[in-house]
């Protein structure tokens, strides 16, 4: 038997029994594990990011998970957002709980930079309004102009999908 192939071997059989340390050659695995949140477990994430919005501006995202093309994200606003408008990414929104108005399109009125392909306003002007409410799935295109509006104790919690559409 070649080395090689005997050492093929012996990482196969030792992976079989389960005692055998990850190679980081393997690390592909982790790449292709599968992720999974069930709504418990995103609620109760949700209720730290509601403390943690309280303390900031309104509005609080944790990032589940980072993917090589897009990434998982869990937002909570306890009020209206700036406008946004991504450059490179899409966002997909699964609303899991609460309502806003989602406003797409028009102009970002007092457009600024805030990071490459980043930029932020106050509103929206000659945009579209939509509601949004929990189970409702939303995508907004890369390069679209969007904001959610909360209406007075109104609370929102969405997944939001980060999705990467130009390189
Ligand atoms: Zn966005």
């Amino acid at each position: 038997m070649e080395p090689m192939e005997r050492a093929i071997l012996q990482e196969i059989s030792l992976d079989e029994i389960g005692g055998a340390p990850r190679k980081p050659s393997r690390s592909i695995d982790a790449a292709h594990a599968v992720d999974r949140w069930t709504p418990p477990v995103l609620l109760e994430r949700a209720a730290y990011l509601r403390k943690m919005a309280k303390l900031g501006d309104g509005s609080a995202a944790e990032t589940l998970r980072e993917y090589p093309q897009h990434a998982a994200m869990l937002l909570f606003r306890g009020r209206s957002g700036e406008a946004e408008m991504h450059e490179q990414f899409a966002d997909l929104f699964v609303v899991l709980a609460g309502a806003a108005t989602l406003v797409t399109g028009g102009t970002v009125v007092g457009a600024r930079l805030v990071a490459p392909g980043e930029t932020r306003g106050a509103s929206i002007e000659g945009g579209e309004e939509q509601p949004l409410r929990q189970g409702d799935v939303a995508h907004v295109p890369a390069g679209t102009p969007h904001q959610m509006l909360l209406k007075g104790e109104d609370t929102f919690t969405s997944l939001v999908l980060k999705i990467q559409e130009t390189a």
